[in-house]
């Protein structure tokens, strides 16, 4: 497993499967067959099946080592969650994830602090996990971080996430509510990146002159390296996000920053670069 060293800060990501699983149309309304075609070489085989014509999405987490802590920055999706969709991420039995989490060398009990960057099924789903037919937290000695305005939006709807993977972190009283540009210290902190959802964030990461940021779902695929513009038809706020991901990409393009991300194909994490107009990623290698 590629344990990546940011001065004295190490990353691992921790997977929990790599499947190919929506169309590029079941995301973008501009993604027709015609305007996905000329990207589909650049893309293909890592990114996009070449049989099925779907987006190779992995959901991972990071586990993240500082001086002072030991962090998971998101928790993808969890066993025994109910889930509208898609249909691999309702009633998983599968705790391949937490088995990846150990063999990174982090027990639960290790974990003193979870941070999400958004409240979306495959970002909050081991915050929990069913014990004696009661959700409770799979982190029993962590700080759970969420942004206040997600918190609040998601608490609002009462919606099923909330009941089972943040709620019973509250009742736990290891709920820690934050604006958007909290900074747990020098070493990491957020930054507001909301249009995906109401309070969505960045994570950042920094030791020295090292400098690396988990970023969520501000950014979902490679091809939208291709075609910035091109937002989820189911984002908060299209326009948002739009904008955030834009200037997220224009600040971090041929810079040092390591970027995380949520759903690149593996290796997942790699640098953002120039390519004619638009931007490509250059991953890291990986063992
Ligand atoms: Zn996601």
């Amino acid at each position: 497993m590629t344990v990546l060293q940011l001065g004295a800060i190490t990353v691992q990501r921790i997977v929990e499967h790599e499947i190919p699983v929506y169309a590029p149309a079941d995301f973008f309304a501009e993604a027709t067959a015609a305007a996905v075609e000329p990207y589909r070489a650049w893309l293909e085989p890592k990114a996009l099946c070449p049989r099925t014509g779907l987006m190779i999405m992995p959901v991972v987490s990071y586990l993240v080592r500082t001086r002072h802590h030991c962090i998971l920055i998101d928790t993808c999706v969890g066993c025994h969650k109910t889930y509208a969709e898609p249909p691999q991420w309702h009633q998983r039995g599968n705790a391949v994830w937490l088995s990846n989490l150990q063999a990174a060398g982090a027990h639960p009990e290790d974990i003193d602090y979870v941070f999400c960057t958004h409240l979306h099924s495959d970002h909050c789903g081991w915050n929990t996990q069913l014990v004696d037919g009661r959700w409770l937290p799979t982190f029993p000695n962590a700080k759970y971080v969420f942004a206040r305005d997600e918190y609040q939006a998601l608490e609002k709807e009462n919606h099923p996430i909330f009941i089972d993977n943040v709620q019973p972190i509250m009742e736990a009283r290891q709920a820690v509510l934050v604006d958007l540009d909290y900074a747990l210290d020098d070493e990491i902190w957020l930054e507001p990146a909301v249009g995906h959802t109401v309070g969505h964030v960045a994570v950042h990461l920094k030791s020295g002159q090292h400098r690396a940021t988990m970023c969520g779902d501000l950014i979902h695929t490679p091809l939208q390296l291709a075609e910035p513009g091109w937002s989820p038809t189911f984002e908060y706020d299209i326009a948002a996000s739009t904008h955030t991901r834009k200037t997220f990409l224009e600040a971090h393009c041929e810079t040092d920053t390591l970027v995380l991300t949520s759903h690149f194909p593996s290796p997942s994490m790699g640098h953002i670069v120039t390519r004619g107009n638009n931007y490509d990623f250059r991953y890291v290698s990986s063992d």
